[in-house]
């Protein structure tokens, strides 16, 4: 990381690339004509590699095999690349020393791994402002009466925590699952309040990182959070990889994720002594290259000087938030109002223009990867009036101040001229 520093000093918070990633300066034809760099504001659902991932990986691929019962060096060597990933992520996220991090393929592999083990008949709370990650797996485990309540988030902070409050005190809870920042407003929730309040009433409190974990610093022990899931692809690594983290005592207790090879201490024809987590829950063989490419993207983002990160990001936040409030006819979307501090994910709609021709006018006519619909968030879209979606802008490490302008610069033309 130190080198990835001293290859990209940063004039000035947002105006270059934090990091560099793979494809940054990759040119994309118009239909009007001629080429452009390409300018990806759509980071929020799958984020460019960091070339410094995809240095890892060609470093750790030579050395490719199964692992765990391999004897063989690449085997050891494997094995000792997929085990030590799981220390630094468990790092990154600031985790409690007798933390277990399972190995998934995202996020919402993990959430799934979470659901499978929350005690029979517990109630589960979620938030209508949840990623479908986190509102249906919890739907998945009727049949061991594994009940969800979802709580309508209130227009300000304030309320929806007092919204949540009333909701742990009228009955038992199990898990309060919540989204670390949401992908539709992008604003934060505060999550050392929400594991006292989980806490104080008897429930764990779990985090969908996916979208938090790639800006913010994520502190599970300092905070009280007892388990964060997160995806590789959002924190700049390739597919296929993420994680749960967090406490052992029900992930050592709940349904196997995945049944088979690796999952078990023993297996007779008629009966199966379950291995404890991790393990429990990775049968078959797991994805080595996907967990390294994750650590190192955790070791790059944690090696950043104090503060960079978010400065970078709030700098493009607000030269977009800005240059969109100067577009007639387009509206930002918010819900907790100016209350909640916000990653760098900014939803908005155009008065008269449907989002799908929005983004598609983006791409063809200036090069800027936008992305349109609901967002796997179709409550809460909803409840903010938007039944047909919206266009989602967002902004990361790869990110330059150009990126924003050209957006800003293509909502003027596209207002003005029609599309
Ligand atoms: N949670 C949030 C807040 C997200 O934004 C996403 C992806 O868009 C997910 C969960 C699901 O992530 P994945 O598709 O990697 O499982």
């Amino acid at each position: 990381p130190r080198v990835v520093r001293r290859e990209h000093p940063t004039p000035a918070p947002g105006d270059e690339p934090l990091l560099r990633v793979v494809g940054g300066d990759e040119r994309v034809p118009l239909v009007t004509g001629g080429e452009v760099r390409y300018a990806n504001l759509d980071v929020a659902a799958s984020a460019p590699a960091l070339v410094w991932v995809a240095d890892h990986v060609e470093r750790v691929l030579p050395l490719y095999a199964s692992v765990h019962r391999g004897a063989g060096y690449a085997s050891q060597v494997s094995t000792a690349v997929l085990e030590g990933s799981r220390d630094v992520v468990a790092g990154f996220l600031g985790a409690r020393p007798d933390d277990v991090v399972v190995w998934t393929r995202n996020t919402t592999d993990a959430l799934a791994v979470l659901a499978g083990c929350v005690p029979d008949g517990g109630s589960v709370l979620v938030l209508d402002l949840e990623h479908h990650a986190n509102l249906l797996p919890w739907r998945t485990q009727g049949h061991r009466g594994v009940t969800q309540r979802v709580v309508e988030a209130a227009a300000t902070l304030e309320g929806t925590l007092a919204a949540l409050a009333d909701a742990l005190a009228e009955r038992p809870t199990a898990l309060l699952a919540v989204t670390g920042a949401s992908n539709v407003t992008g604003e934060e929730l505060p999550l050392a309040r929400l594991a006292d309040l989980a806490h104080a009433a008897g429930a764990r409190l779990a985090v969908d990182a996916a979208q938090l974990a790639p800006h913010r610093a994520v502190a599970m022990a300092r905070d009280g959070v007892d388990w964060v899931a997160l995806s590789g692809h959002k924190l700049y690594a390739p597919f296929g990889a993420g994680a749960l983290v967090g406490r052992r005592d029900w992930l050592d207790a709940g349904t196997p994720h995945l049944a088979g090879g690796g999952a078990v201490e023993e297996v007779g024809v008629d009966d199966v002594r379950w291995a404890s987590a991790p393990a429990r829950h990775e049968g078959g063989t797991p994805n080595v290259l996907g967990a390294a490419a994750l650590a190192a993207a955790c070791e790059a983002l944690s090696a950043l000087d104090d503060g960079a990160l978010e400065a970078h990001e709030a700098a493009l936040r607000e030269r977009l938030v800005r240059g969109l409030a100067g577009v007639p006819g387009v509206r930002v979307v918010r819900t907790l109002d100016g209350a909640a501090s916000s990653i760098g994910v900014v939803t908005f709609a155009v008065e008269g223009v449907e989002p799908g021709l929005v983004a598609a006018v983006l791409s063809a006519e200036h090069g800027v990867g936008v992305r349109d619909g609901r967002f796997c968030a179709h409550p809460l879209l909803a409840r903010l009036g938007l039944p047909g979606g919206a266009v989602r802008a967002s902004v990361g490490v790869g990110s330059r101040a150009e990126d924003v302008d050209r957006l800003v610069a293509a909502l003027h033309r596209l207002v003005e001229d029609g599309p």
